[in-house]
């Protein structure tokens, strides 16, 4: 057993946890970062954003080829070599945990590889494969992030059965592939497997598809899918049963099937659970609630002075961007700053395709919140690029203030919702309004302009700009 003192410790290298000990560094702080993985990048880059990116990539490729046909350009049908796919979402991977692992080493923060629990206020015992090593720290980050959420009546130890990394995995095209859930995790897996020729149905308890956002924008996606996947809403699993030629679903609800139907895979992807309660926090005196979510203030400390907590496991959205500033804001504090973690918006993207993205409020968190808001759309059937691009079921939203018009949420559904999305951000994080917005000359003919024409509708302006 070696023994190692550090002025802070990050437990967890995900977005949140490198982000932190990489700020942590830059400022000063001797840093020492634990992670039960090899490779720094936690589950985002790993198994997570970075590897379901690239499949989506191969995706994309694939059925953009498939619709030219349409506009007089036929490549065939796609050829595919499943090991190549692999190894190239391995290698972009590869890639950049290769780069943090440098960024690491250039800022001199020590990577222990190992499983790590707390054993007392400022103790961390680590257990890897070089032994186990006691961590004497006078700060704490914890960044243990979250792990898929499995359910009780679904077989375990079939590999029939996968999670969203046994999807990243992609050990074989299943013919029949059941998503159970459908949020953004399962229809960005459901995307990859449809393009690559499975046969896809989703199954979603409420009554639609990814139910943080407005249902305005996810009726166009699920009028859009509505030919690519078989979609079963307001209906839950009941039961999986293994046999020899595939598992057999039992389905319950408004659009379950009459008998089990059978699938040569099953996706379950219901959600993530936090991994708080998996690190013994509580023996460092900090407090975990049931879920295995600690709570922190506006600085990122738990209820222990000097304890540190950022990423999923403090909460939705569960999101690495979220993870990132909140790192950045535990570092800086640690460091004697005074920063907070204070967003007006946090973006959320679905990179389905059409891919789906939203920021600030949603109309229906307004409502919630009591917000009195307005909103204007603009459908991108009258937008010369999505005509252009022949993608035309696009619509981009706009959510002002009642009183002051400020920008205060935005969806966009469309191809590239997810790299427009940033303008509603900043205009929402600068305080501007409808105004600003619709006085902002944007670049014609784009699909960023959506987003200026949805002000001026809401201005007033008749749009003439096709
Ligand atoms: P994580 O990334 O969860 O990392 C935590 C790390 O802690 C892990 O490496 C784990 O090994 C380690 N750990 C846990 N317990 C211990 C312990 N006791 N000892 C040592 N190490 C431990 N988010 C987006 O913003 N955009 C996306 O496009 C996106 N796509 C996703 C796709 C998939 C398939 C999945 C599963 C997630 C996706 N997410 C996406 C969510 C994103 O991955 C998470 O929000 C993000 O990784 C959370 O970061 P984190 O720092 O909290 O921790």
């Amino acid at each position: 057993m070696s023994e190692i003192k550090t002025q802070l410790v990050v437990l967890g290298a995900g977005p949140g946890g490198y982000s932190a000990a990489f700020r942590a560094a830059d400022l000063g702080i001797e840093t020492v970062i634990v992670d039960a993985r090899d490779t720094l990048g936690g589950v985002c880059l790993n198994v997570g954003c970075i590897p379901s990116k690239a499949l989506l990539h191969v995706a994309k490729v694939i059925d953009d080829a498939r619709e030219m046909a349409d506009h007089g350009v036929s490549f065939g049908e796609p050829k595919i070599d499943l090991d190549k796919v692999r190894s190239w979402k391995d290698s972009v991977v590869g890639q950049l945990t290769k780069g943090l692992a440098g960024m690491s080493k250039m800022r001199k923060v020590k990577h222990i590889q190992g499983y790590g629990k707390f054993t007392g206020a400022n103790t961390l015992e680590v257990d890897g494969k070089d032994g186990k090593t006691t961590i004497k720290f006078d700060n704490a980050i914890i960044a243990a992030g979250s792990e898929p959420v499995s359910l009780p009546f679904i077989p375990k130890d079939d590999d029939r059965v996968i999670d969203s990394t046994g999807a990243l995995e992609m050990k074989d095209i299943p013919e029949k592939m059941l998503v159970l859930g459908g949020g953004i995790i399962g229809l960005e897996m459901g995307t990859v497997y449809k393009a690559l020729g499975s046969q896809v149905d989703v199954v979603e308890f409420l009554d639609q598809l990814i139910p943080a956002a407005d249902k305005d924008v996810i009726k166009i996606y699920q009028k859009y899918v509505k030919d690519k996947f078989n979609v079963m809403l307001e209906t839950k699993v009941t039961n999986v049963e293994a046999k020899k030629d595939g598992l057999y679903v039992t389905f319950e609800g408004k659009q379950a099937p009459d008998e089990p139907v059978r699938y040569d895979k099953v996706l379950v992807a219901v959600g993530r659970k936090p991994n708080g309660g998996v690190v013994d926090a509580d023996k460092a005196g900090v407090k975990v609630d049931d879920k295995g979510f600690i709570s922190v203030d506006k600085q990122m400390k738990t209820n222990v002075e000097h304890i540190y907590a950022i990423g999923d496991l403090v909460g939705q959205p569960m999101l690495a961007h979220k993870a990132v500033h909140e790192g950045h804001v535990a570092a800086e504090v640690i460091a004697g700053q005074k920063h907070y973690f204070d967003p007006r918006g946090i973006p959320s993207v679905a990179y389905t395709d059409p891919e789906i993205a939203w920021v600030g409020l949603t109309e229906k968190e307004a409502k919630e919140k009591g917000v009195d808001v307005e909103t204007a759309t603009f459908p991108w059937a009258a937008s010369g690029r999505a005509i252009a691009s022949s993608r035309t079921e696009g619509m981009t939203k706009m959510i002002f203030e009642k009183d002051t018009g400020r920008v205060v949420g935005g969806a966009i559904i469309g191809i590239n919702a997810g790299e427009m999305l940033g303008e509603i951000g900043l205009a929402i994080e600068m305080g501007a309004d409808a105004e600003d917005v619709a006085l902002t000359i944007h670049a014609h003919p784009t699909l960023n302009e959506s987003i200026g024409l949805a002000s001026e509708i809401y201005e007033g302006s008749i749009t003439d700009m096709p």
